[in-house]
């Protein structure tokens, strides 16, 4: 097992793809796939063909290459077993609690059902790196499209629950609107005021504002600070129940 090479690029509106490759073994993994034309165009870049695509959940704008992808490079599929009717062209099911060998590498299998049911993320320990589709953003978290508040705050728990130093990579660049939204009910929060800067400047650069860390999102991302007594206090819901206090602020961000 290498170490891995890890290329992230804009594509469509709003997303992010993500290739994954191993010199060692010369394996390569995209995580989603939701543009076949952006990713075909790195992995011609780089001379990568790809072996696998990881599939977080069933929306088009994670799917939309897979057909065009593994026509063209005979690559493996796999996805959530939950999900597997909706996702084109997929070959191996897995969920929570699964681990699959890709790369070289293992990556573990957490359910983070909320945005879509059967949405998961994938996990590996080793390399400390974490591939949250569309459950876990920088300083928010995906719309609950199929699940429900609780499912989502379950969900979210259990990534807040790996290693600090995670790295996290995620499905959309929706980070200065999030940032915008965490303010509003965390705005004497420095370490978030000075994120919300940053990524300012970033963004006018043009630049991405992914990956981020599990340890950075704790400090600055509300969905991941129920507990906090300033944003609790702002919602005037003092002695709610986190997921409670989840539920308040997902709403308002949905509003917002
Ligand atoms: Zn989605
Ligand atoms: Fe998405």
């Amino acid at each position: 097992m290498g170490k891995l090479q890890i290329f992230q690029f804009p594509c469509r509106d709003d997303n992010y793809g993500v290739i994954l490759h191993d010199a060692e073994t010369g394996l390569t993994v995209s995580i989603d796939a939701p543009e076949t034309e952006a990713i075909a165009d790195v992995l011609e870049d780089q001379g990568l063909t790809l072996t696998n695509i990881a599939t977080t959940h069933h929306h088009g704008d994670h799917v939309a290459g897979n057909m065009a992808l593994k026509n063209a490079h005979s690559c493996t599929i796999v996805g959530p077993q939950a999900e597997r009717e909706k996702i084109p062209g997929i070959d191996e099911r897995v969920e929570h609690g699964d681990s699959v060998d890709l790369l070289g590498h293992r990556f573990n299998v957490i359910a983070t059902g909320g945005h879509t049911l059967g949405h998961i993320a994938y996990h590996l320990p080793n390399d400390n790196l974490l591939f949250a589709g569309d459950c876990l953003f920088a300083m928010g978290c995906g719309r609950i499209f199929e699940g429900d508040a609780p499912m989502m705050h379950e969900s979210l728990q259990r990534l807040a629950a790996l290693p600090e130093e995670t790295i996290v990579y995620a499905g959309h660049e929706y980070t200065l609107a999030n940032a915008k939204f965490a303010l509003s009910v965390d705005g004497d929060n420095e370490e978030l005021k000075a994120r919300a800067r940053k990524v300012e400047y970033l963004r006018d650069d043009g630049k991405a504002t992914l990956p981020t860390t599990i340890g950075i999102e704790k400090a600055t991302n509300p969905f991941l600070r129920c507990g906090d007594p300033a944003i609790r206090k702002t919602l005037d819901m003092e002695s709610a129940t986190d997921a409670e206090v989840f539920a308040e602020l997902r709403a308002r961000k949905d509003r917002f």
